[in-house]
């Protein structure tokens, strides 16, 4: 476990004077959220749900989801799914203690939660040989018919985000419902949280309308249930080019942006951001085709071309758009430097790279602040 020394938390506190950018992490559970807040993370800009799915105990649940035949078997599975949800946003509430938490609703490649094909194969040889006429064997044989239904050629370009909100908006409200009755509770323990939803992989205004209509219509019949009022924002990520072209459209429906750079390099570039480092990306690097690794160090040419006119076309629409980037390249030094010339309101990394993002927010700030600023800002 690193600890800071304090002489490192002076310095980081001197840093935390100076910079104009906040600083948050990307937390799927209390734990991450906790080690967020200790390295000084003013809020968490990310919280990827689909870490929550993943979870050995849940994963049949999930697969009972994905599998079911009808609306309402679908409906049974996501009915047990919603108190664990629940339990999973209080937990990252009653840590963070009020701070902001950006909430990003499931963006899955489905076929993840899948049992794995091969494997299935082998299993049912064996039935086909052993115990021909078995339930098992049956069982198994619709599974891997599934496995099939649900596989693609491109997961990534495939039925992941927002899409899956669309074709299946169940899955989003139950997710939307847990939000809104984890922070009712955390409210009686004395902490007030304004959850930021956020809709990943959105390319098109009319995703995030229906989308945020959804997150609407939860809140209005929760807040009906309750008897009380609260308060949310819903945002979304930009991380598809035809997102960013069509910002000033997009901002019409949104509080805030996230800038998802990963994918963002992966569909700028057209490299496969789970591919490209193993493949041709070292060769690049080698012969100085590229710079660099761009899923490392955001590309200010190309990538970042389309941040400075999303959040440009944005602010046009809306003046207080709040935006931040949730990418790897929010902890990463020369990005942050991008990040607050762009004029992001944060950057949100992994918590341990926290302390270092402050500091480079620290430096950003010294570089890039106009002198009059300066001036006021030592008065
Ligand atoms: C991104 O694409 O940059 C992002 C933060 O989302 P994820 O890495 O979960 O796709
Ligand atoms: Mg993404």
């Amino acid at each position: 476990e690193p600890e800071l020394s304090d002489e490192f938390k002076l310095l980081l506190s001197w840093a935390d004077e100076t910079r104009a950018i906040s600083v948050r992490a990307n937390a799927d559970n209390p734990g991450d959220a906790r080690k967020a807040l200790e390295f000084g993370a003013e809020g968490v800009g990310l919280v990827r749900t689909e870490h929550m799915f993943m979870d050995a105990a849940r994963v049949p649940i999930v697969q009972e989801m994905i599998l079911a035949e009808s609306f309402e078997e679908r409906s049974a599975a996501l009915e047990k799914l919603l108190p664990m949800q629940q339990g999973d946003f209080e937990g990252i509430f009653e840590v963070m203690k009020g701070l902001p938490v950006t909430i990003r609703l499931l963006d899955p490649p489905l076929h993840e939660f899948m049992p794995d094909k091969e494997e299935l194969l082998v299993e049912i040889t064996k039935l086909q040989i052993l115990e021909p006429d078995s339930a098992e064997l049956k069982e198994k044989e619709h599974l891997l018919r599934k496995v099939r239904q649900l596989e693609e050629f491109n997961p990534m370009l495939g039925h992941r985000g927002c899409r899956l909100g669309m074709v299946n908006p169940e899955i989003y409200m139950m997710q939307v419902k847990a939000i809104f009755y984890a922070a009712a509770s955390v409210a009686e323990k004395g902490i007030t949280v304004k959850p930021e939803i956020m809709i990943p992989l959105v390319g098109h205004v009319h995703e995030l309308r229906e989308m945020r209509q959804l997150v609407i219509d939860a809140a209005t019949q929760i807040k009906e249930e309750s008897g009380r009022d609260f308060e949310y924002t819903v945002g979304t990520m930009i991380e598809i080019p035809r997102a960013a072209l069509t910002a000033d459209e997009i901002a019409s429906e949104a509080d805030f942006f996230s800038f998802g750079t990963n994918d963002l390099t992966q569909t700028t570039f057209g490299y496969s951001r789970d591919d490209a480092e193993g493949k041709f990306l070292q060769t690049y690097i080698e012969r100085k085709v590229l710079p660099e690794n761009p899923f490392a160090v955001l590309d200010q040419n190309g990538v970042g071309k389309l941040v400075e006119m999303a959040v440009k076309l944005g602010r046009t629409t809306k003046p207080s758009l709040k935006t931040g980037i949730c990418g790897e390249h929010g902890g990463e030094k020369s990005s942050i430097d991008f990040c607050f010339r762009m004029g992001l309101n944060y950057v949100s990394c992994s918590p341990f790279r926290v302390p270092l993002a402050r500091l480079a927010a620290a430096q950003a700030t010294i570089r890039h602040r106009k002198p009059a600023e300066t001036v006021a800002l030592n008065a």
